[in-house]
């Protein structure tokens, strides 16, 4: 519930701070997305044919590894005119976005101003930039789909999950600015990788203490505390709504975080990469996908030839990033698998179209010496800010709880690394024996996919 500050940061500290100072126009395209969410699908796809066009413009002049790629396969710009014509286009693996990533940038503004690293689900590293309007429509974008959960900046917010920070510390100038930045929004965050019932006590007394208006977890972190807060009779708080990502929300967990919070419980779908993907909305069927900013196709391939998804049919999500110009990303494979669904207005009114679920980004749990359970995405999570020392990572937790943790290092990899990685895993795996083993590469198994943290059963 919004009360006195989330009304003044809502109405006047966040606009005169985003538009009037920072002259950012997140809240201009806030609006913009908050009045398309009601376009007509016919509406829908003409803007996504307009962004994409113009987009398709600019990479055919001035982005060179798209250039040579699409002409490889012989496609020219007026062969790409409407959202359908993109299946012409070769698609983006993420190991061909990795190694091209200067090829990858535009050679004329806008710059790739904004540069990150994330590990993913596909355990290689992946350097990728985007320019600083596209951030702003990404920013837009997770507004409005938290905003279908009832999250509002300002508003107290709880955040259940990993936190590479507290891994890998970055510069005491940046900790500060996040930490004020966190604390002016209201948002609290608490590391989800020990999970504990010490640790999860301690999670719902905070929950006790700051009575947040939502609580943003990942998916198995959430549905590990909501259990702890069920099996302990905790609970003393209103429905409370809950926005899970990260992971894949199985229906079990949904049924836990339901009871210990309440029945809003929002699946959410993104990726570093693009950020917020798909998201639920208030009638919890399906993921409306975020059109205005991306197009999502859900692809099936079958050697050299593909086709799109049928409804009901999994598929590879494949994503075009329509306002990044900095270093466009088209057709590019995320790693994660999801269910196409059919088009048609939704219950709540939206004409957005959906992913019915969306599957492989599930991640096993892993067990420190003594038993207890540590979130699978700890990996994940310390990895992906030691991106330029590895290349990639696949840890795998034996029967007798030892891990074995292989890594593709790059030429920057230092022994600095290896005593971060025996730091944190002393810390968070305690009682773990670790084996650690430096390899040219990791071969990926069936599907194309690596589990990166696989847990011998
Ligand atoms: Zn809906």
């Amino acid at each position: 519930m919004t009360d006195l500050y989330g009304i003044l940061f809502q109405g006047l500290l966040y606009p005169a701070w985003e538009s009037g100072l920072r002259r950012r126009p997140t809240l201009r395209y806030l609006k913009r997305l908050e009045r398309t969410q009601w376009c007509s699908l016919d509406e829908l796809h003409a803007l996504q044919r307009a962004a994409l066009r113009n987009l398709l413009a600019h990479t055919f002049r001035n982005v060179p590894h798209a250039r040579s790629r699409f002409a490889e396969v012989g496609v020219h710009q007026h062969d790409v005119c409407e959202v359908e014509d993109l299946a012409k286009l070769p698609i983006l693996t993420r190991d061909e976005a990795a190694s091209h990533f200067e090829a990858r940038k535009s050679t004329v503004p806008p710059l790739p101003a904004i540069g990150k690293m994330t590990s993913g689900t596909t355990g290689r590293p992946l350097a990728f930039g985007y320019d600083r309007d596209s951030e702003y429509w990404r920013q837009a974008t997770k507004l409005r789909g938290y905003g279908w959960a009832g999250y509002r900046p300002g508003d107290r917010s709880v955040h259940f999950w990993g936190s590479s920070n507290a891994l890998s510390p970055p510069p005491f100038r940046t900790r500060v600015k996040v930490s004020l930045d966190h604390s002016a929004r209201r948002e609290h965050y608490i590391d989800c990788t020990e999970r504990s019932e010490d640790a999860l006590a301690s999670v719902t007394r905070r929950i006790k203490k700051l009575k947040p208006s939502i609580i943003l977890c990942y998916a198995q972190a959430g549905a590990a505390l909501a259990r702890h807060v069920i099996e302990t009779g905790s609970r003393d708080w209103r429905d409370t709504p809950v926005i899970s990502a990260a992971e894949r929300l199985f229906p079990n967990d949904r049924a836990a975080m339901a009871e210990a919070f309440g029945p809003g419980i929002f699946e959410t779908y993104g990726s570093r990469e693009v950020m917020l993907m798909a998201a639920e909305c208030e009638a919890h069927e399906g993921l409306h996908v975020s059109m205005e900013n991306l197009i999502v196709e859900v692809i099936v391939r079958d050697g050299a030839s593909q086709r799109a998804a049928r409804p009901g049919e999994i598929g590879e999500v494949a994503v075009t990033d329509l306002h990044n110009y900095g270093a466009p990303f088209i057709r590019y494979l995320t790693g994660d698998l999801a269910i196409e669904r059919s088009e048609g207005r939704c219950a709540c009114g939206r004409w957005l179209t959906k992913l019915e679920a969306v599957e492989g980004r599930a991640t096993d749990t892993l067990r420190d010496g003594a038993g207890r359970p540590v979130s699978g995405l700890f990996f994940n999570v310390l990895f992906a800010s030691l991106a330029h020392k590895v290349r990639q990572f696949q840890v795998v937790q034996r029967k007798d709880r030892a891990i074995d943790l292989m890594l593709v290092p790059t030429s920057q990899f230092d022994d600095a690394l290896l005593e971060l990685v025996k730091k944190n895993c002393a810390r968070y795996l305690p009682g773990v024996e670790l084996r650690m083993e430096l390899v040219p590469e990791i071969s990926v198994e069936h599907g194309g996919k690596l589990r990166v943290v696989r847990v011998e059963s």
